[in-house]
């Protein structure tokens, strides 16, 4: 086994040496030591992929469905990306030169801030959120500002985003939004994003849109900013959660051709194409699996309803969540402020996994993420060790 040579020890990229691994990640593979353990805390789909697309991705192997595909994406899947986002979210981007399929919504965040940062840039993310942002926003040698949310229910007001880049001043260059969000299931009403429309057209900002939940709302409909701001906005999505698909790992940017062409610069130099069965299967599941996010959203919505109830019964503070498969519960304040220890007791004493808020950023203190992406069975249990943990302890 081959060892670094020791005059080679420390010389690696020092941007990507400071980055400390996924605290959700770290966190996880800690609790999953411990036997009997039922975890509520990975954000995966327990559904299995919807069998006409699985069918797909056998059929295109079979047909050696296996060369290069175009760097962008076949025109099945771009054309299908396309009609989906024109007849659900109500934005025109033509396949030809303003969609790039990717490697999960992953490696779209990842190509769309290496195309749009330079070092020194600032980047406005409302927190908590998804952390995969800040050591990508690193990385490219720009700054993550973040913007505790939590007093606003975890939604960014135009208000607050204005009073934000007047502190900053010149520099910030993009707001990362992602509605529904990770880790909070909060919705942006539309009123809202007009508003923060507005204020990122009057500073010169583009909008980066991660719109993964989108097809996972619960009593609201969604809006994207992309159809009020899109000559400014990078909108980003995938079928990991909509349509159960987070193994086969894609996803897709779309936006003005000026910096779609530059993304594909990105996109080619990172991973050339998307597997060419994996196109087949998103061509069919945005074709003609439009309905297929629907049975999903059904046992989602009832599952975050019996949660949701059974974590208010015990005394826990939340908003309820309209969208993703999150909720994000307020720590009851006679257990304290530290996240971390409680969820590593919980985790050690009533055999429940949940991620401590304060992995996603600045607010997420003295909270927990709950993934409802369980059967009704684990969600009850959990509820019930949760609860006998908490008379134990209080
Ligand atoms: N964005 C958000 C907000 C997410 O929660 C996730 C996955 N947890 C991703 C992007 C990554 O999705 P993908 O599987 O398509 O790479």
């Amino acid at each position: 086994m081959p060892e670094l040579a020791a005059d080679l020890r420390g010389t690696i990229n020092h941007k990507l040496d400071a980055q400390k691994p996924s605290g959700i990640r770290a966190f996880d593979a800690e609790v999953s030591k411990i036997p009997g353990i039922i975890k509520l805390t990975i954000g995966e789909p327990d559904m299995d992929t919807p069998e006409h697309v699985k069918q797909a991705a056998i059929k295109s192997i079979q047909n050696n469905d296996s060369h290069y595909a175009p760097q962008a994406g076949k025109p099945e899947l771009l054309k299908a990306i396309s009609k989906y986002l024109k007849d659900t979210r109500g934005v025109d981007y033509n396949p030809e030169n303003e969609i790039i399929s990717t490697v999960g919504a992953t490696e779209a965040l990842v190509a769309a801030l290496f195309s749009l940062l330079n070092t020194g840039d600032k980047v406005v993310i409302p927190t908590p959120i998804f952390s995969l942002y800040f050591p990508l926003v690193a990385m490219t040698g720009a700054t993550a500002v973040q913007v505790d949310t939590s007093a606003d229910d975890f939604i960014l007001t135009p208000e607050h985003l204005e009073r934000v880049l007047q502190r900053e001043g010149k520099g910030v260059k993009v707001v990362l939004l992602n509605y529904p969000t990770n880790p909070t299931g909060r919705e942006y009403p539309k009123e809202t994003l007009q508003g923060l429309a507005q204020v990122i057209t009057k500073h010169h900002l583009y909008a980066i849109a991660d719109e993964i939940y989108s097809d996972l709302v619960y009593g609201v409909k969604h809006y994207s900013i992309a159809s009020m701001i899109p000559e400014r906005t990078l909108f980003i999505s995938g079928l990991s959660k909509s349509h159960a698909m987070t193994g086969y790992r894609l996803g897709y940017v779309a936006g003005p051709a000026e910096i779609i062409a530059s993304i594909h610069k990105m996109h080619a130099y990172l991973v050339t194409a998307v597997t060419d069965n994996v196109q087949a299967a998103g061509a069919e599941a945005l074709s003609n699996g439009r309905k297929d996010p629907l049975a999903f959203r059904k046992i989602y919505e009832q599952r975050r309803d019996m949660i949701v109830a059974g974590l208010k019964k015990l005394g826990f503070k939340l908003a309820t969540p309209e969208g993703a498969f999150y909720v994000f519960a307020k720590i009851p304040d006679q257990f304290g402020k530290d996240d971390v220890k409680f969820a590593l007791q919980l985790a050690k004493e009533a055999k429940v996994g949940v991620t401590p808020g304060s992995a996603f950023g600045a607010g997420g203190e003295g909270y927990i993420r709950l993934s409802y992406a369980a059967s009704d069975e684990n969600i009850q249990e959990c509820l019930k060790r949760i609860g006998a943990f908490m008379k134990k302890l209080g």
